[in-house]
């Protein structure tokens, strides 16, 4: 290990670090961990270069859950904070450390706790370390002829632990569902080192649900050190569908009376007409035969005889909802481009005082066009509110939006950063949405969090106190 000299935080701790844990103070390391993807830090060290002095002081990556164990009950000997780290994809700071946290900054990287532990075909689940890449995970399925069947879309850059974490969502969730619909266990270590497993079971009324209590907390209350997930065999079919409607509201209606009717497409996507004409290409739209609207792609998977019965079920539903069927090329150029996008948003970020994130939001039916009209209504000054759903619900759906404005005159991107942010989010707490869907809060959130959920926030910080009475893990976050 290198030492970081000359660091006071790092001096208190530089003789005591747990045996046999691999480490790092090399300032380099420590810069890398200083952040996470949250655009408004991208936007500040693009703005104002980077900081002076890495935020954390200490990188340690332990092995297994006894050592995570150790390097818990060594921060509480030496008063550190710690903050567990996936891949370090997050986009809402929810990794990063608050700059007066006076304690020592130790980062705790789960990236070597990667393996698949085991798998139960008869049960189809698998035992996996909560450090593992998605794509390695599900690399490693598929050779088995299974699947997790959650793809977000950085599939290839976050690990299990960081979707547990922060309650994450697939690509295909409206069929496979949502990291919390998927895990039946998790292995935890407790500030204190206590290491414990909840109920293994597919459901119990053995007291209150501790997995689904400890999962969205985003390293506060605990590590996630393993999770038991369940597996699928991979889809013998697939089938693509692409639609379009006049308008959004149409599509929205078209979707929830699909899911009502019990249907369960693995993709579901309706694109506003803003982003249909910006984002989709125009090659293909044209070929599909799309006349203007919004565009609606969707994708049955699984066993081909339920596959097939899916799809035929959404062919006789779409013009009982006024959707007209398109050529199937959207939908195919769709799945074999469904990663791209999310790679080409450091294009727009990497020209000066332009400003770009994503916004995701959820609401019941009943409330989710005015939600929609809500944020595409706030002035953003030079800018545009693209919007697409992805994710969908009997009871509702999510809103994905993504805000590309330039700072125009403003002197401060980062403030001019954060007062879109007040207004799309104003917007979308009065029109009665959730406002996150599953990027989670971090520090994003923080005091949004803290609005939405007021009541129940003081509730969690009585349990953050229980689990985690000197705020060793993850301070700053979740309120606490
Ligand atoms: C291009 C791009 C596309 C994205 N698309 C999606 C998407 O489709 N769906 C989606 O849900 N998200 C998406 N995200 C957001 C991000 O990938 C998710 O939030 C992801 O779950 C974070 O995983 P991570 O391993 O990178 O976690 P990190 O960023 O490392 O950590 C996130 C939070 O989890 C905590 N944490 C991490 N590991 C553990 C652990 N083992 N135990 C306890 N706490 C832990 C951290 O302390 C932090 O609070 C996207 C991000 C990018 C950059």
């Amino acid at each position: 290990m290198t030492m970081n000299a000359g660091n006071q935080r790092f001096e208190k701790i530089r003789h005591s670090l747990p045996d046999g844990i691999v480490a790092s103070s090399d300032s380099h390391v420590l810069r890398a961990y200083s952040q996470d993807l949250w655009p408004r830090k991208m936007i500040e060290i693009r703005e104002q270069g980077p900081d002076p002095e890495p935020a954390m002081d200490l990188v340690l990556w332990p092995e297994n859950a006894a050592q995570i164990s150790d390097v818990a009950r060594w921060a509480v000997r030496m008063d550190c904070a710690l903050y567990p780290y996936g891949a370090g994809s997050g986009v809402c700071g929810a990794t990063t450390a608050d700059a007066g946290e006076p304690r020592p900054r130790v980062v705790v990287d789960l990236k070597r706790m990667n393996c698949v532990r085991s798998i139960d075909r008869k049960s189809m689940t698998a035992w996996v370390e909560a450090g593992i890449i998605g794509e390695n995970l599900e690399r490693h399925l598929n050779q088995e002829g299974l699947t997790l069947g959650h793809f977000p879309s950085s599939l290839y850059c976050s690990s299990l632990g960081g979707w547990l974490a922060t309650r994450s969502a697939g690509q295909l969730s409206t069929k496979y569902g949502k990291i919390e619909d998927m895990v039946l266990s998790l292995e935890c270590v407790f500030a204190d080192g206590t290491v414990a497993e909840t109920a293994r079971a597919p459901r119990s009324a053995m007291g209150a649900d501790w997995t689904q209590l400890l999962l969205g907390t985003e390293g506060t209350l605990c590590f996630f050190s393993a999770a038991c997930v369940l597996v699928h065999p991979l889809p013998e079919k697939r089938v693509g569908l692409s639609f379009e409607t006049p308008d959004i509201r149409t599509a929205m209606e078209f979707a929830r009376m699909a899911l009502q009717a019990g249907l369960r497409p693995a993709a579901l996507r309706i694109y506003d007409p803003l982003e249909t004409s910006l984002t989709l290409s125009r090659a293909v739209l044209k070929e599909s035969g799309f006349g203007g609207g919004a565009a609606i792609v969707a994708q049955f998977e699984g066993g081909a005889a339920v596959t097939d019965a899916g799809a035929g079920e959404l062919l006789r539903m779409a013009p009982l909802a006024g959707a007209r069927r398109i050529g199937d090329q959207l939908a195919q150029h769709w799945w074999e481009h469904r990663y791209d996008i999310s790679y080409k948003q450091q294009l727009i970020m990497s020209h000066g005082r332009m400003i770009l994130d994503t916004f995701e939001v959820a609401a019941t039916w009943d409330k989710l066009q005015a939600v929609y009209e809500a944020v595409k209504n706030v002035n953003i000054g030079f800018g545009i509110v693209l919007a697409h759903l992805s994710h969908f619900y009997h009871a509702g759906a999510n809103i994905y939006f993504s805000i590309v404005a330039h700072a125009g005159l403003t002197p401060d991107v980062p403030a001019r950063y954060d007062s879109i942010w007040s207004d799309v989010m104003r917007a979308a707490e009065g029109a009665g949405a959730t406002l996150s869907h599953h990027h989670g809060v971090g520090r994003l959130r923080r005091e949004w969090i803290m609005r939405e959920r007021a009541d129940w926030m003081k509730i969690f910080l009585k349990v953050k106190n229980g689990f985690d009475p000197e705020n060793h893990l993850n301070p700053g976050k979740m309120g606490g």
